[in-house]
Order: C-alpha cells, then sequence, then structure tokens
C-alpha cells in the first residue's frame, strides 16, 4: 500500500519532467537523412495513412539509424490512428499484441510495425506492486507518446514525405553527442518497465554510445526488479542483445552492471565452470564476427554454447557414475535443458536443435564406419561442426579432429573410405577398437543411428511432457 503510494507521488514527478508538448523541427538541410535509405514499404504505410488524414511518421531505432547514416533492419511506424483504422487502411494488417496493441502491415517478407499514439497516463494503465506497467491500451496525443519512449535518441520522429525530423526531447543534440538520455526520471522509467535497463546496455553498446551518468546510476540498484519481468519477454531480449553484432561489449557491460545474473539465472554457474567463461566469451565473439560479414546467428547455437559447460560437468559426472558415454550425454542433455528451459521459456523449436547441437559432439568422436557418413549429411552438421570448433579453440577437441571433418565432409567417395580405413588403424592402435567390442557384445549401440534416433525420441517426449507442466507468459 505504501510502495503504491510512493510511486504514485513519484509518477507525478516524472509525468511532470516529460512534458514537452512541442517538436523543434528539424529540416532536411541540417539532419541529412537520406531519403534513399528509407524503406519503401515504411513510406507506403505512412502515405495510406494520411491519404485518410491520420498523422504517420516513422519512429524509433529506424530514425536513429538513419541519422547515423546505417541502413535501419526494420521500420516501426506511429500514427494517430487507433489499430482499427490503420487495418482498414492497409490492404494486408493484422492486429497483434495484449499488453499494447499493434498492427504489422506486411508487404511480402517485410513487416512494418505500426503503434498508436499513446497516452502518458491513463484509466487503462495497469500497475503491479512494482510498479511495472502490466496493460495499457490508452491512446493518446503525439508529445504524450514521445514522452512514453525510452531514450531521447528513440523519440525523433520523421515524415518521409516533408522530410522533416520532430524533436520533442533533445534526441538530436543526444545523438550528435552520442549520449543516450532516459525520459523523465530514469529509476520510475525502470520500475515501469526493468527491460529498459537491458535495452539501454544494448543501445549504448551496439552504438557506441555512452550512458548518461543520471541514467546509468539507478541500474546496478535496480537490476534485481528483471526478476518480475515474465520470462518470455526476457529471451527476447537476450537474443535481441546476444545478436545485436556487439554481444561481447554488452555481456561486459551487463556484468558491470550486475544484470546479467538477472539475464541469464545460471550465467554465474556457466562462468565458474572449468573453463566456462573463456567459452563463452569466445562464443561471443565468434557470433559478433558472424554477424559482421553477414552471416545468419541461430538462437538455438547461441542457447546451446551458453549452456555447454554445464553440459560438459554433468557429462562428466554421469560417465563417473558407470554410464555409457552417449547415454551420459544424453542424460546430461535433458538434465540441463530441462532446468534451463523452465527458467529461461526457450522454445520447444529450439530445445530440439541444442540437443541435436549438443548429441552430435559425442558423434564426432567416432570416425568410424558408417556413422561419419550420416554425420556428415545430417540437416545440423554445419552448426555442430562450428560448435566442435569452437570448443578445439579451448583445446577441448584436437585440431587434427577438426580438420579430419572438414576435410571428409569435402571429398569424394574413394578419398572418404581411405579416411575412415586409416582412422579404423588409428582407433585399433589407441584403444577404441576395444571399447567398440564391449559395446558390440551386449547394451546399446550408441553410436549407430537407430540408438541414437531413439534417443532423440525419447527427448522429445521428455519435452513435451515439460511443456505441459509450463503456464504461458502473459506478454
Ligand atoms: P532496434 O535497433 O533493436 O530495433 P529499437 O529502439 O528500434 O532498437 P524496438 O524494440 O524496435 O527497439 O522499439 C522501437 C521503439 O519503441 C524504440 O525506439 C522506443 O521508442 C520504443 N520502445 C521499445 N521498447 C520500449 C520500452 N521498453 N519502453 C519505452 N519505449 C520503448
Ligand atoms: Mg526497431
Amino acid at each position: 500500500m505504501f510502495d503504491r503510494f510512493v510511486n504514485r507521488v513519484r509518477d507525478m514527478f516524472t509525468t511532470r519532467s516529460a512534458i514537452v508538448k512541442t517538436p523543434r523541427v528539424i529540416m532536411p538541410e541540417e539532419h541529412g537523412i537520406d531519403p534513399a535509405l528509407v524503406s519503401v514499404e515504411a513510406r507506403a504505410t505512412c502515405e495510406a495513412l494520411k491519404r485518410r488524414g491520420y498523422e504517420a511518421y516513422i519512429v524509433g531505432g529506424a530514425v536513429r539509424d538513419l541519422l547515423l547514416g546505417v541502413t535501419p533492419k526494420d521500420f516501426d511506424v506511429a500514427t494517430n490512428a487507433t489499430p482499427e483504422q490503420v487495418k482498414r487502411c492497409q490492404r494486408r494488417a493484422v492486429i497483434i499484441g495484449r499488453r499494447f496493441q499493434l498492427v504489422h502491415v506486411i508487404f511480402g517478407r517485410e513487416i512494418i510495425e505500426c503503434s498508436t499514439f499513446r497516452a502518458l497516463e491513463g484509466s487503462g494503465q495497469r500497475k503491479d506492486a512494482t510498479g511495472r506497467v502490466v496493460s495499457d491500451n490508452v491512446f493518446g496525443e503525439m508529445w504524450e507518446d514521445a514522452a512514453r519512449r525510452d531514450f531521447t535518441v528513440n523519440a525523433l520522429y520523421y515524415d518521409p514525405q516533408t522530410q522533416t525530423l520532430l524533436d520533442y526531447h533533445k534526441g538530436y543534440e543526444d545523438l550528435k553527442a552520442k549520449r543516450l538520455r532516459m525520459i523523465g526520471e530514469p529509476a520510475t522509467r525502470y520500475r515501469e518497465d526493468p527491460v529498459r535497463m537491458m535495452r539501454a546496455v544494448r543501445i549504448a553498446a551496439k552504438l557506441g554510445f555512452q550512458i548518461e551518468p543520471a541514467t546509468e546510476s539507478p541500474i546496478s540498484k535496480m537490476a534485481r526488479l528483471l526478476e518480475n519481468v515474465p520470462a518470455a519477454r526476457l529471451v527476447d531480449e537476450i537474443l535481441k542483445l546476444l545478436t545485436c553484432g556487439h554481444a561481447v561489449a554488452c555481456m561486459n557491460k551487463l556484468r558491470e552492471e550486475g544484470l546479467h545474473r538477472a539475464l541469464l539465472p545460471m550465467l554465474d554457474v556457466i562462468v565458474s565452470e572449468p573453463d566456462g567463461e573463456k567459452f563463452l566469451m569466445l562464443a561471443l565473439k565468434r557470433t559478433d564476427e558472424r554477424i559482421a560479414v553477414g552471416k545468419k546467428i541461430s538462437p538455438s547455437f547461441l542457447f546451446g554454447t551458453l549452456l555447454w559447460p554445464q553440459v560438459v560437468k554433468r557429462w562428466t559426472y554421469n560417465e563417473e557414475k558407470g554410464m555409457r558415454r552417449m547415454q551420459a550425454l544424453h542424460a546430461a542433455c535433458v538434465e540441463v535443458l530441462a532446468t534451463q528451459c523452465q527458467q529461461l521459456n526457450i522454445q520447444r523449436r529450439y530445445q530440439a536443435d541444442i540437443h541435436d547441437l549438443w548429441m552430435l559432439q559425442a558423434r564426432f568422436e567416432r570416425r568410424t564406419g558408417k556413422v561419419a557418413y550420416a554425420l556428415v549429411s545430417h540437416p545440423r552438421y554445419r552448426a555442430a561442426y562450428d560448435f566442435m570448433l569452437l570448443r578445439s579453440l579451448l583445446g577441448h577437441v584436437p585440431t587434427e579432429h577438426v580438420t579430419w571433418w572438414d576435410t571428409f565432409s569435402k571429398s569424394d567417395e574413394a578419398t572418404r573410405a581411405a579416411m575412415i580405413a586409416e582412422a579404423q588403424r588409428e582407433a585399433r592402435q589407441t584403444g577404441d577398437a576395444a571399447r567398440a567390442h564391449r559395446r558390440k557384445s551386449g547394451g546399446p549401440k550408441d553410436g549407430d543411428e537407430e540408438g541414437y534416433r531413439s534417443t532423440r525420441h525419447r527427448c522429445r517426449h521428455h519435452y513435451s511432457r515439460h511443456r505441459r507442466q509450463e503456464h504461458q507468459p502473459d506478454a
């Protein structure tokens, strides 16, 4: 009760400090946005709305990127038309979202996200006891919408027709000074939505901006508020963070601010595993490098990497308890996925991929017989190979092993047969053959395709059972 009263009083002050009703109008000669970088679809969306008498502007990250001369990855539009009105103006549009209603205007593969100006404080806004906004669908005026946005550089409105830029909160100045500044009173804004703390870290790292001191100082004190955020929303934000091309910088900054614990509840465990820290940073560095050269990054690869040190620990433990190598790994995979997926709400399709990625690591150890052929034609071979490469960089897999697989996957039939024969000779010498023999004379053939398939089947069954017990997130 008292908490609510304190939050309410604090909110009154925030509202006051964020009231700016007249924007500064910045002309094209000054801002220099190149109209050729504006997506045709975003322009068409704005034009269709304006033809019907509504206001419509490109907003958010796209304007920020345009001002920095970068081609934006996606475009958001803000308008005074309600979601229903937007839908009527566009040929293919769907209304989505519960907490905030949005319209997705669909142009083939390009989707323009269209939001209606939001009111600053309305009867439709509900907050929980910690001050977090849990539902909100009240529409307002443009100046209110600007005040509701997070950072000043994210509250710039660009009209693609007149090419003018509207700035309510000195975002243009901040952008030029490479400064990330919260609109309103930072602590209140973080309380309303703790994810803003992570956004501050990500946007600053991505753009090479400094977080302004008043915006930065409450973060480490308020980090724990992230615990109240629904898991699904956190996972979305983690993925954005890890795939923004500056994952290493983000991770360092998250640590500095003490946000990483809430972000990946098990991160502390991960980095405390032998080599966990090195593995994590190496994986993030590789991710950044891949993004820099325009390669795709799959969420399953990322999660697979983050959780791998825990899998290794349990794999070793299970083997020491007497389980066979492949079974020990499978059990480790299931255990780690079960705990992490519950906490992180990792989607089911990612779980199956992560499981494959891990299981294939053990299959790489066997370079004899049919297994090798089956492995290189496995749909996840490429990702699993990249993962093994990562492990070899830390000295967990011999480099010759990695080279062998690379050569094998690229060779013709005759060379492959010769390579396998050679590997078999080697295996016999090193005692692998003895193990192979033990397996032959009883127990599951853990390296073979049938054994693997049934393992995976059991694993899928496990996930579906696990998923049924989960509750659905509210955002
Ligand atoms: P990115 O480059 O990742 O797309 P972005 O700033 O565009 O960065 P989006 O998640 O696409 O991020 O959000 C679009 C805009 O919506 C933001 O620029 C900001 O104005 C507003 N916004 C997004 N999330 C929040 C939030 N949690 N609180 C307030 N405003 C937000
Ligand atoms: Mg965006």
